[in-house]
C-alpha cells in the first residue's frame, strides 16, 4: 500500500502557529494517527487518485479549544482528520461515502461539515470515539468556526 500522508501533515495547524500553541503529540497519539492513516486515509487517497488536503488532524486540547472543536473531539486523541480536495466538494463527498460502503471500512463518524460563516466545506472522518467504538454514523453538520 502506498503511503500518502505524513505525520507532519497531520500535526500542522495555522491556528496553532498563529497562537503560539505547541501541538506536539504524545507517542500514543502518534500511534493513533498512524492507525487512522493506515486504515482509512491512505487507502481512501489511493482510491480517489487525486490529492487530498488535511485541513485539521491532531489537535492538542488548547488548539481544539482555539478552533471551537467539540469538548469530546477525537481530534484530541489522534483519531480524526478533516479532509478537503480541490474541485467539486459534492463529488468528493459522494465518493467518500460510497468508498466506505463498498470497502466495508469501519469508522465511528463521517461528518459532512460546512462552516456557516465562510461556506467552507470538509469531511470529518473519525476512526473511533473516546470509548473505542465504531458506530458508523454519517451526518451533515453546520458548524461555526
Ligand atoms: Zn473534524
Amino acid at each position: 500500500m502506498a503511503t500518502y500522508f505524513t505525520l507532519a501533515e497531520l500535526l500542522k495547524s495555522n491556528t496553532a502557529k498563529k497562537n503560539g500553541i505547541d501541538n506536539t503529540p504524545t507517542f500514543e497519539v502518534v500511534d493513533h494517527l498512524r492507525e487512522l492513516t493506515e486504515k482509512i486515509l491512505d487507502p481512501l487517497r489511493a482510491a480517489w487518485g487525486k490529492p487530498i488536503r488535511v485541513s485539521s488532524g491532531y489537535r492538542c486540547p488548547r488548539l481544539n479549544a482555539a478552533v471551537g472543536g467539540s469538548k469530546t473531539s477525537v481530534h484530541m486523541i489522534g483519531y480524526a482528520a478533516d479532509l478537503q480536495t480541490s474541485g467539486s466538494f459534492s463529488k468528493f463527498r459522494d465518493f467518500v461515502v460510497a468508498w466506505f460502503k463498498s470497502t466495508n471500512t469501519k469508522f465511528d463518524q463521517l461528518l459532512l461539515e460546512r462552516d456557516e460563516k465562510t461556506g467552507d466545506q470538509w469531511i470529518h472522518i473519525g476512526l473511533y470515539n473516546n470509548a473505542g467504538q465504531q458506530r458508523g454514523i454519517v451526518k451533515v453538520m453546520e458548524v461555526s468556526r
